[in-house]
């Protein structure tokens, strides 16, 4: 273990040894609303509140993606600090990963592969990998993860029951902007077009959501009316439309029991994702 990671095992340790309980928000870093959000949620449930800021790279497929994520090391102390958190934890990769990339993963099993899964390959095995290398640095804790990224969510959760790992994760609910879109440290890439475009997602979503409330049952017809909002703006290219079971994942042809929307999108060369909960 190098000298950080063990820094930040010890100060956590130290934290739980004088019985304060610890809150534990991971990020990639470039702060928002949503992120604050989680700190501010682990800020009121727990005594010590540690953030950790590291750009993964095992969970990006596409190189370039991963050069232009985007990166703002010292607004993010300031927001960190700003937000009254104890501790932040920013490795470097060959701080987090000493020995390169690690040999033994962790497979996502099959939820891995839908969605999000099919259109990045290997991304959430990196997201496992990571998350779970992160959780036995912190040790027993509660994690805060944000709805925004619900495979991923769904996942990690999935994860620490499988594996029995002391974390108890707290889903949090999506943060947005005021026409909806929802916070992603990617939207600072979208041209001023493509931002206002970009609210086509969640206007997706929420129409999806009154069919439901309308009675409409079928996820056929809620996939095509998302489909046909999203397609209708020329600065969006659909990525998929897709209506889950909300515990699983597997795709529903009916909203039954409760019911997840998801979306993809790109806008010129970013991917945006989306989803909310149908309630029937
Ligand atoms: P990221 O830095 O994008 O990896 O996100 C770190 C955490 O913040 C993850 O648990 C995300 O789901 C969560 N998060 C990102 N955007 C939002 C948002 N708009 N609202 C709530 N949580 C979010």
């Amino acid at each position: 273990m190098t000298p950080k990671a063990a820094r930040f095992r010890e100060a956590l340790d130290e934290g739980r040894a004088d019985r304060r309980s610890v809150g534990f928000v991971p990020t990639m870093g470039a702060l928002h609303e949503g992120h604050r959000s989680l700190i501010r949620r682990a800020r009121r449930d727990c005594d010590l509140v540690a953030v950790s800021i590291f750009v993964n790279p095992l969970q990006f497929g596409d190189e370039r993606d991963l050069a232009t994520y985007p990166r703002d090391p010292d607004r993010d102390a300031e927001v960190a600090d700003g937000e009254g958190v104890d501790l932040v934890f920013a490795p470097d990769v060959d701080e987090l990963y000493p020995e390169g990339d690690p040999i033994v993963t962790i497979d996502p099993g099959p939820l891995g592969n839908l969605l999000e899964g099919a259109a990045r390959p290997g991304h959430f095995r990196g997201v496992c990998v990571v998350v779970a290398k992160l959780f036995s640095l912190a040790g027993p804790c509660r994690a805060y993860f944000g709805e925004k990224d619900a495979q991923q969510l769904a996942i990690i959760s999935r994860m620490v029951a499988d594996l029995e790992l002391p974390v108890e994760i707290v889903p949090c609910p999506t943060v947005r902007e005021d026409d909806g879109l929802a916070m992603s440290s990617r939207n600072s890439h979208l041209s001023p077009e493509q931002r206002a475009a970009a609210a086509c997602l969640s206007r997706a979503l929420g129409e999806a959501e009154a069919l439901v409330r309308e009675d409409e049952r079928n996820a056929h017809v809620l996939k095509a009316a998302m489909a046909r909002r999203i397609g209708a703006e020329p600065l969006a290219r659909l990525d998929y439309v897709a209506v889950v079971d909300e515990r699983t994942f597997a795709e529903v042809s009916e909203i039954g029991s409760p019911a997840r929307a998801l979306v993809a999108a790109w806008f010129g060369a970013i991917r945006l994702i989306d989803n909310t909960s149908l309630a029937p």
